[in-house]
């Protein structure tokens, strides 16, 4: 559910009409409903109640710092896998102990800062880092919370782009070397094992590959406690998807997950971290463009908008579907032809749909791509020189632009010419 929806014939984000954010703002734009994202978070929240939770929303996905700020003040922590994120979910005001670090590649200088800024528990991936964390804590005479990520060689099920717990994919430690790993931190100065860590992919429609994976790290836990870890934690990953098809079936709801997981692993009596993106920000978010022209020709009719694949690049890059409606609802009943949706960007990959049906628009018609929350303007680039799309939070009546657009001039003044040039 989300809070996008018709009033008198206009699309409105809460309270206010997308339009009117149109006209001030210009397009394209994200938009973000504050009470959606409050709505996504809670859900979790709720359906952990069971146990000692945290859910730390993946930054990733959305990170923009009001809405980490709206988040981290619901009580929520995050999951970071850069030095960046990290910053930001400082500069929003979560407490260092309610962030998590994860990622495969954090370098000396990520760990020191995370350490020395507050950290609730650094994910680690492989033995080198796990070494490397070692001499970076012990160099500034401080322990490093830990929990190891395993790889439990599961399929996801999911696009191969996001699909991260089998075997062949670079992330985790593989699960059978998982206590000679556990064996080799507790030995090692300035690392304390606090639990175990797992995130099996993207955008998973089904439980059942969670669930295989869950028991998987139940095992390991009985294990590892058997060896004298004192597993306390378990970080269950994100990965729950959503709807983007309103027509299709939706997938299991967090609550349906968490009665998984209190299946799976509530008899062991640790406290639970999971890491939603996409579920918390996907539908909570909208990119609201402008018709620029209406192309026809023989066969076909391309809809050429002043959004691009380098302002929303799922469709790009993972073939991804987004709902994509008017701004101005259609009257019942009116004729739905077929267009090619398109950007402005000079490659045949800027295209955000093929034989859409849509009713008649015109150039100026306002449209909205739907679930644009996560995995959007984080991955937004000036690709063409076309500056960076801005942000937009609506809470109730209110708006606000919560990253503005760059102006060309800004855009030149990053770039600078040597003087022996
Ligand atoms: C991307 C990622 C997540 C979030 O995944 P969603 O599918 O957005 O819920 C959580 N944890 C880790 C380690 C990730 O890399």
């Amino acid at each position: 559910m989300d809070h996008f929806l018709y009033r008198d014939g206009r699309l409105h984000a809460e309270d206010v009409d997308l339009a009117t954010i149109a006209a001030e703002v210009g397009t394209p734009f994200y938009c973000y409903s504050a009470a959606t994202l409050t709505r996504h978070y809670r859900l979790f929240d709720d359906a952990l109640s069971f146990a000692d939770h945290l859910v730390c929303f993946a930054v990733k996905a959305l990170s923009n710092v009001a809405v980490l700020k709206l988040l981290g003040d619901l009580g929520a922590g995050m999951d970071v896998v850069s030095g960046g994120e990290y910053a930001r979910a400082r500069a929003a005001g979560v407490p260092g102990a309610r962030i998590v670090f994860s990622g495969v590649g954090k370098t000396r200088e990520e760990m020191a800062r995370a350490l020395e800024g507050g950290v609730r528990q650094f994910n680690v991936e492989s033995a080198p880092e796990l070494r490397a964390l070692s001499e970076v804590a012990t160099g500034l005479c401080l322990t490093a919370p830990v929990a190891l990520r395993v790889n439990p060689d599961v399929d996801a099920r999911t696009h191969e782009k996001i699909s991260t717990g089998r075997k062949q994919d670079k992330f985790g430690i593989a699960i059978e070397d998982a206590p000679a790993r556990y064996a080799e931190a507790a030995a090692l100065p300035g690392i304390e094992v606090v639990g175990i860590d797992v995130h099996i992919g993207s955008q998973l429609i089904d439980l059942d590959p969670f669930e295989q994976a869950y028991r998987k790290v139940a095992e390991l836990t009985v294990e590892l406690r058997a060896q004298g870890h004192d597993i306390r934690r378990l970080d269950l990953g994100g990965g729950l998807g959503i709807p983007y098809q309103r027509d299709n079936a939706p997938p299991p709801l967090p609550a349906d997950y968490a009665r998984m997981v209190e299946r799976t692993v509530g008899h062991l009596g640790c406290e639970i971290e999971i890491e939603p993106g996409r579920l918390v920000a996907g539908n909570s978010g909208v990119l609201v463009a402008s018709v620029v022209y209406l192309k026809e020709a023989a066969e076909r009719r391309w809809l050429i908008l002043d959004a691009g694949m380098n302002d929303l690049i799922r469709p790009a890059m993972y073939g991804a579907h987004h709902d994509i409606v008017p701004l101005a609802e259609p009257p019942a009943g009116v004729d739905l032809t077929e267009h090619d949706v398109v950007g402005p960007v000079c490659e045949s990959a800027d295209t955000f749909a093929r034989t859409r049906l849509l009713p008649p628009m015109g150039p100026g018609d306002l449209l909205a791509f739907r679930s644009a929350g996560a995995y959007a303007a984080v991955m937004a680039s000036e690709y063409n020189s076309r500056p960076l799309v801005p942000e937009v939070l609506v809470r109730g009546d209110q708006f606000a632009v919560i990253r503005a657009r760059p102006t060309i001039d800004e855009m030149l003044a990053r770039d600078s010419i040597p003087e022996w040039l």
